[in-house]
């Protein structure tokens, strides 16, 4: 096995060792002072919100803008992956049907 190979499994194995660790130490106690409540965070800045908040953004006007930004550009990706392919197959089906 190579160096890299070496080092990245042991780095692996101390990272899952350190949340295990973390994990631990949170409590499912609502009164314990290391009890962490349900949550999510802001998709943009990452705030602490409620967890059936939706859209997943904490309301602000800057998240709120950067939010329907990516959504929409996501939304023109996810019609492009589609629109590509089919027009491929389009022009590559196309010349069979014209002979
Ligand atoms: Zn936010």
């Amino acid at each position: 096995m190579g160096r890299i190979e070496e080092r990245l499994k042991k780095s692996i194995a101390m990272t899952a060792a350190t949340t295990k660790k973390v994990v631990q130490k949170l409590s499912e106690n609502p009164k314990s002072s290391k009890y962490v409540a349900a949550h999510r965070h802001c998709v943009i800045c990452h705030t602490p919100i409620p967890i059936d908040s939706d859209p997943a953004h904490c309301g602000a006007q800057p998240c709120s803008d950067k939010h329907a930004r990516q959504d929409k550009s996501r939304k023109r990706l996810n019609l492009m992956m589609y629109l590509f392919p089919a027009i491929a197959i389009m022009l590559f089906l196309l010349p069979l049907f014209t002979t």
